[in-house]
């Protein structure tokens, strides 16, 4: 399942193609790849600045102008407590609706396309690609932590994901739940979002300096030990139909693609690739010089399908799934949420100070 067996090497070949696998050539990413993640994060700056303009009108008692609802992709939690009330209920609660048809894209695109959003959609892995990137160029060489450390470090965001799973879906009542999507706090969340950037304290920005730092210094700190959203896909992705398949005749055990794997994953010694930490980036294809050797193809009861999945038509699936799911999502009228602005405003103009707009606050008072 994490894609680590045993490979019947000996501890000389280990340690050279251990040598082989750290100290490669950085590589130029997958050109169509990058234009995806380069896309998405001009969609992102975009929608971000709308927001911006938008709060600064609220802040002036102007409610001119619509809320950005893409900004709720980044409020995982309250996604997860509205999908557990869509799934309860059949009704999707409507303060916060793009958050959770964005979970839900994502959560179908790991079960469609493995977790492909990791490496082709979500900001925070693009940055995260970039730090690592650089940071090849400066040590000269791709830092790997030992198996000792490592794996437990990737505990961590299971444990995380957990905590959350079992805090929402078996913690939490039918009633808190509709309380918490309702509550002041969950309104206003996105703005507070906002201020918790644009008002940072000094811990957050030590927080986010040091796991920056990190994620330099260990190249995807964050996405490989400590993000719960990547353990959730990981494990949904699982399912996935699609997978890196090596034919083991055609392969002349170059290693390049395990060279470049950003996940260290033996491609090079494995004839399917199972592991939770494929982000389905297709750099491994890419590096690959035997045109035979290694491909996406679907696998399991798909099988059947000998189709190679090339890169620009996974690019158009994984960027159709998603951009495509927000389009069916604006037209069925599960995208705006409904505050009412003048609302909005009420609770800016209030500071959204107290305990109602705590992460845990008293549901439904002083509204
Ligand atoms: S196995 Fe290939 S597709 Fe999967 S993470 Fe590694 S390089 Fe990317
Ligand atoms: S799959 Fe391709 S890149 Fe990987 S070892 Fe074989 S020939 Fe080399």
């Amino acid at each position: 399942m994490f894609g680590r067996i045993s490979h019947g090497l000996t501890p000389e070949e280990r340690t050279r193609r251990a040598r082989h696998v750290l100290h490669a050539r950085p590589r130029r990413p997958l050109r169509v790849r990058q234009a995806v993640q380069f896309g998405t994060v001009a969609i992102i700056i975009y929608i971000g600045l709308c927001f911006v303009r938008w709060v600064h009108g609220l802040e002036r008692g102007v409610t001119d102008g619509a809320r950005s609802p893409g900004v709720e992709g980044f409020l995982p939690i309250a996604s997860l407590i509205s999908l557990r009330h869509w799934v309860e209920t059949g009704v999707v609660n409507m303060v916060h609706p793009a958050g959770l048809m964005i979970l839900c894209l994502i959560l179908l695109t790991a079960l469609l396309l493995k977790k492909a959003f990791c490496s082709w959609i979500c900001p925070v892995g693009t940055f995260s690609e970039y730090l690592a990137r650089a940071s090849h160029k400066v040590f000269k060489r791709r830092v790997k932590l030992p198996k000792w450390l490592d794996w437990p470090l990737q505990s961590i965001k299971y444990l995380l994901l957990a905590f959350f799973a079992f805090t929402i879906f078996f913690v939490m009542t039918r009633e808190q739940v509709a309380q918490f999507l309702d509550q002041p706090y969950n309104r206003v969340s996105d703005i507070k979002m906002l201020y918790f950037f644009t008002h940072a304290s000094a811990a957050t920005v030590w927080v986010l300096g040091i796991l920056t730092v990190l994620s330099f210094a260990v190249p995807y700190f964050w996405c490989r030990y400590l993000c719960p959203y990547g353990a959730l896909l990981g494990l949904v992705s699982l399912a996935s139909p699609l997978k890196i398949v090596r034919s083991t005749s055609a392969c002349t055990n170059c290693r390049q693609c395990a060279s470049v794997c950003p996940s260290f994953l033996d491609v090079d010694l494995t004839t399917t690739v199972h592991s939770v930490e494929c982000t389905g980036c297709l750099e491994c294809v890419v590096a690959c010089p035997e045109s035979q050797a290694l491909q996406l193809q679907p696998t399991g009861l798909l099988s059947r399908w000998k189709v190679k999945v090339r890169p620009a038509v996974f690019a158009v699936l994984v960027a159709g799934l998603f951009y495509g799911g927000i389009q069916v999502a604006q037209l069925a009228g599960v995208w705006r949420g409904q505050t009412d602005q003048r609302e909005l405003v009420e609770r800016v103009r209030q500071g959204m100070t107290g305990s109602e707009y705590d992460h845990v606050g008293r549901p439904q008072s002083n509204r």
